[in-house]
């Protein structure tokens, strides 16, 4: 069984996961596979999943996707970074920007200098420092030819699955609507042979992709692979989320709002706005969370809000004999950096470079698996590290956040920051080095030295130096286009008829 060549795919489930691998694998291997995906119209996705990252755009040129038409199907709009409200003290402010912080040099990165002028009294915001930070906050955009804004989506998730369904037509994905009922599995060795559907149909497959949201159907129901829960540095467990009308022109950005047991988004999309709620619900009932995140709203709900509940966590394996899991079944770390949507492309990408097209081998296996495991691991940390730099105490749900043992990995990386500004970053990380000083000095973790190489310059040249800098952003930022205005003449969507 495990050297049985792959000449057949079958997805299970049609939420962005499924869609997905369905849209990737069909556009790059549809000639030497076969492709079917199952969904129920029944069960219906987790709906959520709607805020994204830069690497959606090298995505989507790989799948040969139309920007301005992507964008119209699924009511987007463009992400410049996440605006943090709250986090390191009540009423603090600053910006995860996309871009590059100002200039280093092979010795220093940016900060370093910017630290120096800092202890000199000048320098302002580390923010000013960066393009995407300035646009944002002027909400301004545009796209362009050359290296420009480094940029993401918000887009209307059930309208993503469907437009990547659209991508499929055409390039002979089979689509089967219908509930699964019991997932088949060989008597001997355990692979998984077909899928048995409510009403009788059964569909067989040589590789299968777990791509059921939280139910994990086949990863776990079936295989029963393991999770690793990782609540005690995750503790949110449960979120509110509900879309209402749009007030005002259409932010180039997300909020990401601490409240007292989590965090409210916001997610401006052309025709709505998309909002949530996390929160713990150890710390805070559903009643007072519900309560508290409709108060807050802007704009009139469009419908009651939803719950929807999660544990933080990584399935122990995510290829498993003949399955991989992708999405919601292979682990969950909360929204609050929009990385899900991100882990399911590169896992995507990462089955393509290693499919099993001749069988399915242990050593390709244990490769996936291992590059799986590092990649959610360092996301978890940049999402913990949000929690932990906390200097909020007013509440039950914060302290904890603030007084919790964290990972090893990440207490590393703070002390390393402490004590020298320096940042750790492995090669293949998502997350590069100016995030991780964003997010660090956005929630006052303040280094006691950094690296002497600033002091080498005079008072003067620095100065100069710096204010170039700022100079040069500020400039580019008047010539944008307001975003709304940007919007509006490139991708503007057909209003959607009311829900
Ligand atoms: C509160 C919250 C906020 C989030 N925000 C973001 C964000 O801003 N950015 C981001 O990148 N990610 C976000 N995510 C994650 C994102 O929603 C998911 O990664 C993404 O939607 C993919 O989901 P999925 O396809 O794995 O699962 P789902 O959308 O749940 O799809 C599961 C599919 O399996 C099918 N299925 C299940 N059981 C059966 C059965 N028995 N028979 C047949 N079919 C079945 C369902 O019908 C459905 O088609 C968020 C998640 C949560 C919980």
């Amino acid at each position: 069984m495990q050297h049985q060549r792959v000449k057949k795919v079958v997805i299970a489930g049609g939420g962005t996961a499924g869609w997905l691998a369905a849209a990737a694998l069909s556009k790059q291997l549809g000639a030497l596979i076969d492709i079917e995906l199952v969904e129920s119209d029944a069960i219906g996705t987790v709906g959520v999943g709607e805020s994204t990252i830069p690497t959606i755009c090298s995505f989507h040129a790989l799948l040969g996707i139309d920007e301005a038409e992507f964008m119209r199907a699924t009511q987007a709009t463009f992400k410049l970074g996440i605006e943090f409200e709250n986090w390191g003290r009540d009423g603090d402010r600053y910006v995860h920007g996309f871009g590059h912080l100002g200039k280093a040099n092979w010795m220093a990165e940016f900060h370093q200098f910017w630290l120096h002028a800092k202890s000199l009294g000048f320098g302002g915001d580390i923010g000013e420092y960066c393009l995407e930070t300035q646009a944002l906050n002027a909400r301004k955009f545009a796209t362009s030819e050359k290296p420009g804004l480094n940029y993401a989506y918000h887009l209307d998730a059930t309208r993503y699955a469907q437009f990547l369904r659209g991508q499929c037509e055409g390039r002979g994905v089979k689509r089967t609507e219908g509930k699964i009922r019991e997932v088949r599995t060989h008597s001997e060795s355990g692979y998984i042979e077909s899928l048995l559907l409510e009403d009788g149909r059964e569909v067989a497959g040589d590789l299968f992709i777990d791509c059921t949201g939280f139910r994990a159907l086949l990863i776990e129901d079936t295989l029963k692979c393991g999770f690793e829960d990782w609540s005690h540095w995750l503790p949110t467990d449960s979120a509110f989320a509900v879309q209402s009308e749009l007030v005002g022109p259409a932010r180039p950005n997300t909020r990401a709002i601490a409240r007292s047991a989590g965090w409210r988004w916001q997610i401006p999309l052309q025709s709505r706005m998309g909002n949530g709620m996390v929160f713990c619900s150890d710390y805070q009932s559903d009643d007072e969370a519900r309560a508290q995140f409709l108060e807050e709203i802007d704009g009139e709900p469009l419908f009651d809000p939803r719950l929807i509940r999660y544990r933080a966590g990584r399935r122990k394996k995510v290829w498993e004999k003949n399955c991989i899991a992708l999405g919601l079944a292979s682990g969950f770390v909360e929204p609050l950096e929009s990385t899900s949507i991100h882990l399911i492309m590169i896992g995507i990408t990462r089955l393509m470079q290693l499919f099993p097209f001749d069988g399915i081998t242990p050593s390709l296996q244990a490769r996936f698996n291992q590059q799986s495991r590092d990649e959610l691991e360092k996301v978890r940390d940049f999402v913990v590290l949000h929690y932990k730099l906390t200097e909020r105490e007013d509440t039950e749900f914060w302290r904890y956040c603030r007084h919790m043992q964290v990972p090893a990995s990440l207490e590393e990386r703070i002390a390393l920051f402490r004590e020298s500004a320096q940042v750790h970053r492995t090669a293949d990380e998502l997350f590069r080095t100016d995030s991780w000083v964003q997010v660090m000095l956005g929630q006052r973790l303040t280094p006691e030295t950094y690296h002497p190489m600033g002091r080498l310059m005079s008072e003067a040249q620095l100065r100069q130096a710096l204010q170039a800098l700022q100079g040069n952003i500020q400039r580019a930022v008047a010539e944008l286009p307001a975003h709304q205005q940007f919007v509006d003449t490139y991708c503007r969507a057909e209003r959607p008829e009311p829900a």
